[in-house]
């Protein structure tokens, strides 16, 4: 691994070098307390930024000229964001085109993430408590899911959204999560309630469901 110092003040975790094709995780975000393995025996939210980062390699309009398929599942994408803005953005938003980036490495990141969790556990432990309050009870699936969204838990006032490439953080949760079955199971939502979501609703960028 290599350690490079980043001058200036960076307000980021990670970020994708076009140029370099390189995937570079500051050095603060691998410290555990900044994230979080004490529910989940790996660290999975540093695993989630870095399929993030990497997705940004093929996520972008170079893919999209080159693949129909990829084109296909991007233009569902964009309408899923533009419709998650309408309902989940606050004040101005604008996903769609001007985040599909973003909104891609966050969908396919938090995908690969869930599917490296279900082959580390079986049903049963997937299903096990890992937390248990008196006003909460967290299974280990459902682990995954809040720690992507705690991540996002932050004051929307940072964000300006008219120039950002990146959604509204309560965009970018509510996103990702509607196009992933796995959140349905885990939550038990039924077909009609709003974070509902099955195979035939989800967008594919990749892999033999892209179309
Ligand atoms: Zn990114």
């Amino acid at each position: 691994m290599l350690i490079h110092r980043v001058d200036g003040q960076m307000r980021k975790d990670a970020y994708y070098h076009r140029e370099l094709n390189k995937v570079a995780i500051l050095a603060p975000y691998l410290y555990p307390q900044l994230t979080d393995n004490s529910t989940l025996n790996k660290n999975y939210g540093l695993f989630y930024v870095i399929g993030h980062e990497m997705f940004h390699s093929v996520v972008n309009q170079e893919w999209a000229e080159k693949s129909s398929a990829f084109n296909n599942g991007l233009s569902c994408l964009i309408s899923h964001y533009e419709r998650t803005c309408g309902l989940y953005g606050e004040g101005s938003c604008n996903s769609g085109n001007q985040t599909f980036r973003e909104d891609g490495a966050d969908l396919e990141g938090l995908r690969n993430n869930y599917e490296f969790l279900a082959k580390n556990y079986n049903e049963e432990e997937l299903n096990e408590f890992v937390h248990k309050s008196d006003s909460l009870t967290v299974n280990r699936r459902q682990a995954l899911f809040y720690l992507f969204g705690i991540d996002w838990c932050y004051s929307i006032k940072k964000i300006d959204n008219h120039t950002n490439v990146h959604s509204p953080p309560q965009v970018r949760v509510n996103g990702v999560v509607t196009q992933m079955p796995e959140f349905s199971q885990a939550f038990s939502c039924s077909p009609g309630q709003a974070m509902f979501t099955d195979k035939e609703q989800t967008c594919n960028l990749f892999g033999p469901d892209s179309k």
